[in-house]
This record gives structure tokens, sequence and C-alpha cells, in this order.
């Protein structure tokens, strides 16, 4: 059987539980309308208003003017998310984090010692509600796909087991939105089709699937039955590093554009080396005034973990975006993914005597850092171009 746990409204509820002044309100974590952030996190409370994560602050005030903002706490939200995660590994260590706040459990090997699957999420949910004070969603079902589907139908505090004889009736009346990979385009093309539920996807035939929805047709048959083979697979190596910062005035010059470049792609190649991963393809993100944002990768011939081998790619992709459009930035992001822990491949585009001389760099720099912090070293160019950021979190975090 798998679990999946999602806390409900977590950043919002955590909020409201260190402060309870704040119960009762409209509370919305995130950047506020002055920085022009956006929302983290919306209490059940501002709900009701329309409120909704990754929605402008500014249009929050029009919609909900008493909204309370609370400026996020990331590394507090880290840290419980430890706790919960220490409450799962009580039951079991098959426990794949999706985010902070949602994971999806594997119990199937601690029904003898704990009970069945309902049994071991009835104790989480309950774990978590004593001993965090917080509220968690629970969905149980055989696999992925229905466990996630379950956990979100009776928010908050909700508590749903599909169990191995009753999936169509579980999925027949839901809405095809909640087939994973069905977005508002697909949606549409179903409702073309006069299919608005799980139940009447199931009854399209194949040929027709494959006919409007090409390769993807294969699987939309499966999840419309239940079917996931899809595995929970713990990982404690993050799939990728990324950092980014949002400028309080829109970013045109490409100096600075280039400096904050790569004070980011430093601390992604801090990161790495703190944590003795190497990447092997960087991302960069770039959002502009009117949100439109797009993305560049790179992936390099090696895998590495050294900020000048990064950057350089990190560059090349920036300079190609501003070949493109010379627009403001709003937001600069850098990414590393394909995460590797083999060093053994590690070679570079320069002499051996170079790359030593970056590492050793590298190393003094994280050295300092560990003891001082991390304003303490700013790469030379970051330094020459002082720009005001703030630290919004990302949309959806
Ligand atoms: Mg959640």
């Amino acid at each position: 059987m798998i679990l999946h746990v999602d806390m409900d409204a977590f950043y919002a509820s955590v909020e409201l539980r260190d402060n309870p002044a704040l119960i009762g309100k409209p509370v919305v974590v995130g950047g506020t309308p002055q920085g022009r952030g956006v929302v983290a996190a919306a209490s059940y409370e501002a709900r009701k208003f329309g409120v909704h994560s990754a929605m402008p602050a500014s249009r929050v005030i029009r919609i909900c003017p008493q909204a309370v903002f609370v400026r996020p706490r990331m590394e507090h939200y880290a840290a419980i998310s430890k706790q919960i995660r220490d409450i799962f590994f009580r039951f079991t260590t098959l426990v794949e984090p999706l985010s902070l706040d949602e994971a999806f459990l594997d119990v199937s090997g601690s029904e003898r010692l704990f009970g069945d699957g309902p049994a071991i999420g009835r104790q989480i949910q309950s774990a978590i509600a004593k001993e965090l004070k917080l509220v968690a969603s629970v969905g149980v079902a055989p696999n992925k796909f229905l466990a996630k589907v379950a956990s979100d139908l009776d928010k908050p505090n909700g508590f749903v087991v599909v169990p191995e004889d009753g999936i169509d009736v579980f999925l027949n009346p839901l809405e095809i939105s909640r087939v994973w990979g069905v977005g508002p385009q697909t949606a549409k093309k179903f409702r073309s089709l006069g299919v608005e539920s799980i139940g009447q996807l199931r009854e399209l035939p194949l040929e027709t699937l494959r006919f409007v929805f090409g390769v993807n047709c294969e699987h939309f048959w499966r999840l419309a039955r239940g079917l996931d083979t899809r595995q929970v697979i713990p990982d404690r190596i993050a799939k990728s590093v990324s950092h980014e910062t949002t400028f309080r005035n829109d970013l045109q010059e490409d100096d600075a554009l280039e400096a904050w470049l790569l004070e980011l792609t430093d601390q992604v190649g801090r990161r790495l080396r703190r944590h003795g991963i190497f990447g092997k393809t960087i991302q960069i993100k770039v959002r502009y005034s009117d949100f439109q944002t797009i993305t560049r990768s790179k992936t390099l011939s090696n895998s590495s973990q050294t900020t000048q081998v990064l950057w350089e790619a990190a560059g090349d992709l920036l300079r190609m975006v501003r070949q493109e459009n010379q627009r403001g930035v709003r937001l600069l992001g850098v990414g590393v993914s394909n995460l590797s822990r083999d060093a053994k491949i590690q070679q570079t585009l320069f002499g051996q005597k170079e790359k030593q001389s970056a590492d050793r760099i590298d190393a003094a720099a994280d050295l300092i850092r560990d003891r001082f912090g991390n304003s303490a070293v700013k790469r030379a160019s970051s330094l020459k171009h002082r720009v005001k950021h703030r630290g919004d979190p990302r949309p959806g975090d």
C-alpha cells in the first residue's frame, strides 16, 4: 500500500500555529505588494476570498484588502518538514518527498508491525496533529497516482482510502483534470469528445485516444484504469539544486545580470560541493516584468561541481537569452540537475592546472563562508554590481 501525505496550507498553518493572534484572519505567506511578491501559501480563511498560491500580492490586496501578509521563514518550514519526515521514518524507510510538505510512503513492508495501510495512515495523521499541532491530509491506495488523488479529495484533514477492489468506483465520478498530465488544454480536448469524468475517459477506445493524443494515449488509458507502476523511490539526493532571486527593480544591464548570475551559480556550486554532488545539466530561468518566464539549459560533457565550469555554461545561456530579448528582468535563477555522486568522471574544459586553481578558489571561498557567513565572500564581479534583491520564495513552494 502507498500513502500520500500532504500538509494542509503548510506554511500558513505553521504561521497560525506559531502565532495564534493570526487565527481566523486571512493570512498570506509570501512577498508583500510593495515588493511585488507572490503568494507562497494562503490560509483557508484567505482562500475563501479566492487567494491562491503564485498569485501576485498586488492582486491579493484587491480581492482581499484585509489580508495579513507574513514573510516566509523557509528555514523554519524546512526544520518542521524534517520533523514530519521523522514521523514517517517510524513506519517505513521508503519515503519519497515531493516537496517540504508532501511525500509518498510505501508501507507494504510495515503492515505486519503497524497494521494495514489505513491504520498506518491514521497513526501518522494523528502523530502529526498531536506532536506538531499541524493538519495533514492522507491518501491510502494501491499506487502513487491513486494515493495522490485521494489525499487531495477531502482537504483539509482528509483521509481517503482507495481499496484494491474499489478503484473503478473511486475513479468513475472524478473530473478528468484529476488525471496526472491533464492540464486545461487537454481537458478542453477531452470535453470536445464529450468526456468530463474519468469514468467516461475509460469508455474511450484506445484508437480514439491515440488519434487525439498521440504518444500520450497510453498514459491516459492506464491512469483511467488506476494503473500506475511507479515505485516509491526514497531519494536522499535531491533531483536538482537551484537558486533564484527576484529583483526589487527590473534589471536591464547585461553586466549586472551576469554579476548576479555568477553569485547565484556560486551558491549552487557551493551546495553541490557541500553534499559531494556533481551536476551535468545547467539551466537558467529568466522572468520578465510581464511574468513571461523562459528557461534555457545546456548539458556538459562531464559532470561538475566547480563554480567556474557551471558559470561558463550559465553565462553562455544568459548571453543567448539576451541576444533574443533585451527586456528588463524581474527574476533570475540558476539550477543544476542530472546529479550524481560520481567524482571520477569530472574533467573540465580547462587544463588540469587551471582546474586545480578553480577548485582551490572554490575551497577557499567555501571555507570562509562556512566560518563567517554567506556575505563574507562575494566574487569580485558580483561585488561591482551591488543590486538590491529580495529573496522571494518560488510560487508553489
Ligand atoms: Mg500541501
